[in-house]
């Protein structure tokens, strides 16, 4: 068996376990509430999409002075009376990248965080809502996709503030989309990875819009933002993504390195992907237990 298939059995093993776990949060019926095991202030929010590998992940960070949202999921049941249950603490809410299994919930807010070069792409599907993702849940429990949800562009470095010596920093890590980011806790330690480093693949593919900023959705660019910011890392604990596996080790990242170096040297060195029924996802990389689907064009 090929690695890659090894290390996506492990995933639908921990999806299945997290989705047997009972659904236990009162305010939505289709979220399951899990403490960090290590940051009392967390809760990572578990949405069960019920299709292999789609599962996401929301975080809640709840600060001394303020709680930090990452990511609204799919738009599935009332996520907004889910964490006012969890904090009396103004909430700030910032999404990883725009795709709409991340900010499907963002009608339910006034405002959005949205890193830079993603604001165009989820203002251009919040102007298109029939064209949204659609998570599996009752007519009447979707939330609608609002055009009045104001959403503020935060760049590389952006810092939100949550209390005393509580920052959490966003770090520009494009590839997967042109913004796309991972939001450091300073004070755990923890990286929530977004979709740019998980425990699942990392798609880079050409099925993705690419009206702005294509130069950024390559695995060029990707590698090259993770060179860059192994300095910011070094404090890391672990990687919290928006898919798959919490609680990733940070060698991790190193490994994902290596795996987009081996794209851009040896494209052709890939495995045939067959996990999804998807003409778009044919090439795999896997170097250590990194693995990245990727398309030819979207290689430089
Ligand atoms: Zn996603």
């Amino acid at each position: 068996m090929s690695e890659w298939k090894k290390w996506m059995a492990e995933n639908d093993a921990y999806a299945a376990s997290v989705a047997a776990l009972p659904h236990n949060c009162q305010a939505n019926p289709y979220l399951t509430v899990i403490p960090d095991a290590d940051d009392p202030r967390v809760r990572h929010l578990f949405y069960d999409a019920r299709i292999p590998g789609a599962s996401a992940w929301m975080h809640l960070i709840i600060g001394s002075e303020r709680a930090l949202l990452i990511d609204t999921g799919m738009g599935a049941g009332d996520l907004k009376g889910a964490v006012q249950a969890l904090t009396d603490k103004p909430i700030d809410v910032v999404v990883t990248h725009f795709h709409g299994d991340h900010t499907g919930g963002n009608g339910q807010f006034a405002r959005v965080y949205c890193p830079e070069e993603d604001v165009p792409y989820l203002k251009q599907q919040m102007a298109d809502p029939e064209h949204r993702m659609r998570p599996l849940c009752d007519e009447k429990d979707l939330v609608p996709i609002s055009d009045q949800t104001e959403v503020i562009p935060v760049a590389d470095g952006y810092c939100f503030q949550l209390g005393d010596g509580e920052t959490v920093e966003m770090i520009h890590t494009p590839g997967h989309t042109p913004g796309g980011c991972m939001l450091l806790d300073h004070k755990s330690g923890i990286l929530y990875s977004g979709d740019a480093v998980l425990s699942t693949p990392t798609l880079v593919i050409d099925r993705f819009p690419n009206t702005w900023f294509p130069e950024l959705m390559t695995v060029t660019a990707f590698r090259d933002a993770l060179i860059k910011n192994m300095p910011r890392f070094e404090h890391v604990t672990k990687l919290c993504p928006g898919h798959g596996k919490l609680g990733i080790d940070k060698g991790y990242l190193a490994e994902m390195i290596d795996c987009l170096g081996q794209i851009i040297q040896h494209p052709e060195q890939h495995e045939t992907y067959d996990y999804v029924d998807d003409p778009g996802q044919r090439q795999i990389m896997c170097a250590g237990r990194a693995m990245v689907v990727y398309s030819d064009s979207r290689i430089r």
